[in-house]
């Protein structure tokens, strides 16, 4: 079944055309679905009740249900644990910051990635999410929290380059002016490194942030992390944001997750330094979150501070991601992990 809020305003046209309606009546659909985040057609008072009634029965609007919310009382980020229409939970979280508020949203059920460190990778992935679920973990935590967001990152659980086409369609649609309006230029994409879609990507000319998720520079340490990275190399993934950055004008942002002794040491420093100096670039230090499922021990400060002056050598600018919600965290993902071990 066609989830409506995925569609885009000409397509909407169609979909009224053959309900005999009026073209301009796409524009106020368009209006109720994104600007004015609607859960229901019967908020659609300037469409007639029998319109209402055949988009009902055609095309049904299914909402995310709140089933949890963990509230920082450092900060107030929000972690919520959404139920889908089919029963499935996502994770979205709300961020606040200086510049505004930012939501990391989830774009699958579920990862097929399989990276080692990762919580969203132990049960698989269940299925893609529709672009209209992505818009509205956005639209809910809006209506639930009062507040604006103005920043979007792609960077819960779920692959989006897995699941390109709504992926692309949910930053089309999330920047459209007669939608939420979010600036492309304040979203970010986060992706696992699969080559040929970033390629597919930077042809799409959206002015969104790439962040590619690297970890290592060294091939076969990045194997054994990432098992993506026996699909494509590490040479072919830098290639691959070399064209995005040359393709957009856009600068790329690379994670790295500081796993100690895995990923940490100077040489490790080294090789991310050589492989990168020289491409205008961001690197994200992040210090890894354990995941009790996992192994992984994060990096202590100082040895995350001699990581960075490192790179500096190299010319390149690597920041320490400020951690947000440290009283509600346990690292992403891991909340839907517990509710799916409780039987729920
Ligand atoms: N699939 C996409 C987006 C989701 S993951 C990607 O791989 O980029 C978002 C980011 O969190 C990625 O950089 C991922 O590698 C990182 N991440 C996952 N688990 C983590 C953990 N336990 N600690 C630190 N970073 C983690």
């Amino acid at each position: 079944m066609t989830d409506i809020r995925s569609l885009y305003p000409e397509e909407l046209k169609t979909v009224l055309a053959e309900m005999g309606e009026k073209p301009f009546r796409a524009d106020q659909l368009f209006s109720w679905l994104h600007a004015k985040k609607a859960a229901s057609y019967d908020e659609m008072t300037n469409l007639s009740l029998t319109l209402r009634q055949k988009l009902a029965e055609k095309y049904p609007l299914s909402n995310l249900e709140a089933v949890d919310c963990l509230i920082s009382k450092l900060d107030d980020t929000r972690k919520y644990l959404f139920r889908l229409a089919d029963g499935n939970v996502i994770e979205s979280v709300r961020m606040k910051y200086s510049y505004g508020n930012s939501v990391c949203i989830s774009t699958q059920a579920g990862c097929a990635m399989g990276c080692t460190f990762c919580a969203s990778a132990i049960g698989g992935k269940i299925r893609d999410l529709t672009a209209g679920e992505m818009l509205r973990q956005v639209y809910t935590i809006e209506k639930l929290t009062g507040e604006r967001v103005s920043n979007v990152v792609m960077m819960g659980t779920g692959e989006p380059l897995d699941n390109y086409d709504n992926s692309v369609r949910f930053i089309r649609l999330i920047s459209h002016e007669k939608g939420l309006n979010i600036s492309q230029r304040n979203i970010t994409l986060s992706t696992c490194g699969l080559v040929p879609r970033i390629y597919d990507l930077a042809k799409e000319k959206l002015a969104i942030t790439l962040a590619i998720s690297l970890h290592a520079a060294d091939n076969e340490k990045r194997k054994k992390l990432m098992p993506v990275a026996k699909s494509f190399s590490v040479p072919e993934l830098i290639a691959a944001a070399k064209d995005y950055f040359k393709e957009t004008g856009r600068r790329v942002s690379f994670e790295y997750s500081l796993a100690k002794g895995e990923n940490d040491s100077d040489e490790d420093a080294r090789a991310l330094g050589e492989l990168l100096a020289g491409f205008p670039c961001h690197v994200n230090l992040i210090p890894i979150n354990p995941v009790k499922e996992r192994h992984f021990v994060r990096s202590g400060h100082e040895q995350t501070v001699n990581f960075q002056n490192k790179l500096e050598k190299y010319g390149i600018n690597g920041t320490i991601r400020r951690e947000m919600g440290i009283d509600i965290d346990g690292a992403c993902g891991q909340l839907r992990r517990a509710f799916y071990e409780s039987g729920s």
